[in-house]
C-alpha cells in the first residue's frame, strides 16, 4: 500500500506553509502539494506584507478570533527563527470632518488596540506628512514582515521535521476510498492522507469540487502597487492608513521590511483568479496621486517598480473554515485579505481541529524547538536556506533584497 500521511495539504501559499509548519511541530506526518514551480506564487506573492491588528475585522469573525491568536505568537516565532519585522506601528489619518467622525468608530471598534492622537503629535510623529489633517489614530502593534521568507521558513522548518513538500503537482482529483483514506491523483501521482486541507486559495472553491464539498464560491479581488527605493524611508515613521470602510483598508503608503516605501493596494474585482502582470496608466496616476497627496515629498522620487496580488475573496466577509467531519476534509478558502496576519492562528485552530473534530493523533511525537536557520541571499532571485534553495516570488524580498533599480516582473 502506498505511503498514507496523517494529512494532505494541498496549496502552498502562506495558509499551506503555516499549516504544515504547525502541524509537524505537534507531530503530523504531512505532504504539502503545490500545483506551481514555486512555493508562494499566488494570492501569498502579492500582499502588503503587513501584520495587520484586526482593528477593521468583523467582531466575532473566525478572521479576528485568527489573528488575535496568531498575535500572541508571531513575534516570537520569528525572532526564534531568525526572521525580519519591524513594528512599525499605524497612523490611520483623517482628513475632512466626515472622516474625523468615522475615526471616533474606528477608535471604538478598535478598543485597547489604537488611540487618538493631536494634530501637533501627528504632526511631529510624520514631518513630512500633507498637511490638513483632521485627526488621527495611533496603532501601535501594526508591524511589517518579509511575507515571502515567512512562509518559506515555516514550509523549510516542517521539512526538517520530516515533511514531504512536492511542488509542480497539481491536485486534479480526490477520492476517498472504503476504509477512509483518500487518494489524492495528481500530475505526478497519486498520494494517500487521512485527513485533507483544502488551502488552495484562490483556486479554493474549485478543489472543493474535486471532494464534492463545495459550497462557496471564490470571487477575485486585485490590489495593486508602486513601490520606491529605500532611499524614501525617512518620508514615513509609520504605515498610513486611510480610514476603512466595510469593504477595504484602502490604499496605504507604508514602508516594507526592507525600507521600500509603498503606496497600495488598489481594490478591483476581477474575474482572473491568476496574478495580474504590469499596471494600467490610470491605475498608476490614481497610486502616484495618493501617495503625492498623503506626503508630497514623494514626488521628488521614482517609483522603481510596481506589482499586483489577487485576493482569494468570496461572497462574505469572514474567512470561509469547514471541518467535514463525516468526509476528513477540512477547507480552509476565502482568508481573503489578512492571511498574514493570522497564518499561525488559523494553524492553532487547525490543529484543535484535528483533534477535536477529526480525531486524528499525530504519527510522531511533538517537537516544538525551533533552531535558527542559516539565511543566504544568492543575488540570483533565490535564498539558501540551509543547503536547500528557494526562488523569491515576492516583489517586496526581490525588491528589498536584490536592491535592484527595477525588480523583475515574477
Ligand atoms: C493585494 C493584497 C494585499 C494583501 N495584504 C495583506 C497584508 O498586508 N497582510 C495580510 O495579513 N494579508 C494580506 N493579504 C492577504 C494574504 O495575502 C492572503 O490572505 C493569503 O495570501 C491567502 O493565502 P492562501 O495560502 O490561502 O492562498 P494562495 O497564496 O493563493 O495559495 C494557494 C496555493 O494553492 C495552490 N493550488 C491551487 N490549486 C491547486 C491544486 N489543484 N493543486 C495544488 N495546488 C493548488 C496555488 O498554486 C497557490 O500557491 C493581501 C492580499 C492581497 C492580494
Amino acid at each position: 500500500m502506498d505511503q498514507v500521511f496523517d494529512v494532505v495539504i494541498i496549496g502552498g501559499g502562506v495558509v499551506g506553509c503555516s499549516q504544515v509548519f504547525t502541524l509537524s511541530r505537534h507531530g503530523y506526518k504531512c505532504l504539502l502539494l503545490e500545483k506551481e514551480a514555486h512555493l508562494v506564487s499566488m494570492a501569498s506573492s502579492g500582499n502588503s506584507g503587513m501584520l495587520h491588528t484586526g482593528f477593521d475585522a468583523p467582531l466575532d469573525s473566525v478572521e479576528l478570533s485568527c489573528i488575535l491568536k496568531c498575535q500572541q505568537q508571531i513575534l516570537p516565532t520569528l525572532s526564534s527563527l531568525g526572521l525580519p519585522y519591524s513594528k512599525i506601528g499605524a497612523t490611520m489619518v483623517a482628513w475632512n470632518t466626515q472622516q474625523k467622525e468615522k475615526l471616533h468608530q474606528v477608535m471604538h471598534r478598535a478598543k485597547e488596540d489604537a488611540c487618538e492622537i493631536s494634530l501637533s503629535q501627528l504632526y511631529q510623529r510624520e514631518p513630512h506628512l500633507a498637511c490638513g489633517a483632521t485627526g488621527a489614530l495611533w496603532i501601535p502593534s501594526e508591524a511589517v514582515i518579509d511575507p515571502w521568507l515567512t512562509p518559506i521558513s515555516f514550509a523549510h522548518h516542517a521539512k526538517t521535521l520530516g515533511a514531504k513538500v512536492s511542488t509542480s503537482t497539481m491536485v486534479q482529483s480526490c477520492e476517498q476510498d472504503s476504509p477512509g483514506i483518500w487518494r489524492i491523483c495528481t500530475n505526478r501521482g497519486v498520494f494517500c492522507g487521512q485527513v485533507v486541507i483544502n488551502s488552495a486559495g484562490l483556486y479554493g472553491d474549485v478543489v472543493d469540487k474535486l471532494a464534492g464539498v463545495q459550497k462557496f464560491r471564490i470571487m477575485p479581488r486585485m490590489g495593486q502597487y508602486l513601490v520606491y527605493g529605500s532611499e524614501t524611508k525617512s518620508l514615513i515613521n509609520s504605515s498610513i492608513l486611510p480610514i476603512p470602510t466595510d469593504k477595504t483598508k484602502g490604499v496605504i503608503v507604508f514602508k516594507s521590511v526592507y525600507n521600500n516605501v509603498i503606496i497600495g493596494p488598489t481594490q478591483e474585482e476581477t474575474e482572473q483568479r491568476t496574478i495580474p502582470f504590469g499596471l494600467s496608466q490610470q491605475v498608476v496616476n490614481t497610486l502616484l496621486n495618493h501617495g503625492h497627496v498623503t506626503v508630497p515629498s514623494l514626488g521628488s522620487y521614482p517609483v522603481i517598480t510596481t506589482y499586483s496580488g489577487t485576493r482569494p475573496a468570496t461572497e462574505t466577509k469572514d474567512y470561509h473554515v469547514v471541518p467535514h467531519t463525516d468526509r476528513n476534509w477540512l477547507t480552509l478558502g476565502g482568508i481573503r485579505s489578512t492571511g498574514l496576519s493570522s497564518c499561525l492562528g488559523v494553524a492553532d485552530m487547525v490543529a484543535k481541529i484535528m483533534k477535536d473534530r477529526f480525531c486524528l493523533e499525530p504519527t510522531n511525537s511533538p517537537n516544538m524547538h525551533l533552531p535558527k536557520v542559516d539565511i543566504f541571499f544568492t543575488n540570483q532571485g533565490t535564498a539558501m536556506l540551509g543547503s536547500q534553495e528557494y526562488t523569491v516570488t515576492h516583489p517586496i524580498t526581490y525588491t528589498g533584497k536584490f536592491d535592484k533599480k527595477v525588480c523583475a516582473n515574477l
